[in-house]
């Protein structure tokens, strides 16, 4: 039998939840409850200058007004630090990681192959030579911590995008896991969280794919096992951009105030993802039966301002 599976939801109080992260949080629990599984709450308010006071609390309510559910109390990265910091110092010890003293602009300027974008180019490896006891010799400049890449970068199995390669090399290369004295970086501590709380599941929007195998490089280099990965389309704008303030206000807690029924809500998003044949009104629980991955177009729902006023005047 099948042990059931644990999965999370992960909100960041960088700012407001809209109806793009409510679609992926509703992936994720119901991916997770209809297989009997445990869900939990991780808020990650490491990304400390963009954190907004409040939106953390605020995230929670959205969460709870969703009808979305969990079974302990909600991890909060900023109150782990130790943990990471344990971490690091195992991948240090291993020397698979090294000090950095480069500056964005020293990057961009050593950098001359072209790179995508979104991305950044990748690290020209400036700092590779060094051996992780270094760090004490570098004058008191500030330094960030990367992590060494291998030749082959891993392959996964995404449980929605089928097989899955990301070149790493051309994508930021050498990539940082603490990016200053005690800023543990993103993928360092989701690593660390997901690992410690036994999550087995990982469910988050496609934008996030190029973090995975460099979490599944850190998996293998903690001696931890990897969680089964799931990545999903966005919501995007008419404009076929990731939704955004340009797209009018989609903040879930805006259209509460508007008069949006969570159970509305819900309705538009099961609709999109194919597991009702026409929007009604629904709740979370009540979708549980009917989810299914096969469902769940491959291309992001573009939302209009006519589907979400659609979804404004479904009765509930
Ligand atoms: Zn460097």
């Amino acid at each position: 039998m099948d042990i059931p599976p644990t999965g999370r939801l992960a909100p960041s109080p960088t700012g407001a939840q809209h109806v793009g992260n409510a679609r992926t949080f509703l992936i994720a629990w119901l991916a997770v409850r209809q297989a009997g599984g445990q869900v939990l709450l991780r808020i990650e308010d490491i990304d400390s200058p963009r954190v907004k006071p409040d939106a953390a609390q605020q995230a929670i309510e959205d969460l709870r007004w969703l009808g979305l559910d969990w079974d302990e109390a909600p991890v909060v990265q900023t109150n782990r630090l130790a943990l990471y910091e344990n971490a690091l110092a195992r991948l240090r010890e291993a020397e698979l990681v090294y000090p950095c003293t480069c500056t964005r602009s020293d990057v961009e300027r050593a950098a001359s192959a072209p790179h995508a974008e979104h991305a950044g180019p990748a690290y020209p490896r400036t700092c590779v030579a060094r051996r992780s006891a270094d760090a004490a010799n570098l004058d008191g400049k500030v330094f960030s911590w990367r992590f060494r890449l291998p030749v082959t970068i891993p392959e996964f199995d995404d449980r929605f995008l089928g097989k899955t390669t990301v070149d790493l090399h051309r994508d930021e290369g050498d990539f940082v896991v603490w990016k200053s004295a005690h800023a543990p970086a993103y993928q360092l501590a989701v690593v660390v969280d997901d690992a410690l709380g036994g999550v087995t599941e990982v469910v988050r929007g496609d934008d996030l794919v190029p973090s995975t195998p460099r979490q599944l490089l850190l998996y293998d280099a903690l001696g931890w096992t990897p969680p089964r990965f799931a990545h999903v389309p966005l919501v995007v704008g008419p404009d076929g951009r990731r939704l955004a303030k340009r797209h009018g206000d989609t903040r879930l807690a805006t259209l509460r105030r508007q008069g949006l029924k969570a159970e509305s809500l819900l309705g538009l998003l099961a609709w999109s993802c194919g597991w009702i044949a026409r929007m009604r009104p629904v709740a979370a629980c009540e979708l549980i039966p009917l989810f299914r991955w096969e469902t769940i177009p491959h291309h992001p729902l573009v939302l209009t301002p006519e589907l979400l006023d659609s979804a404004l005047r479904l009765q509930v």
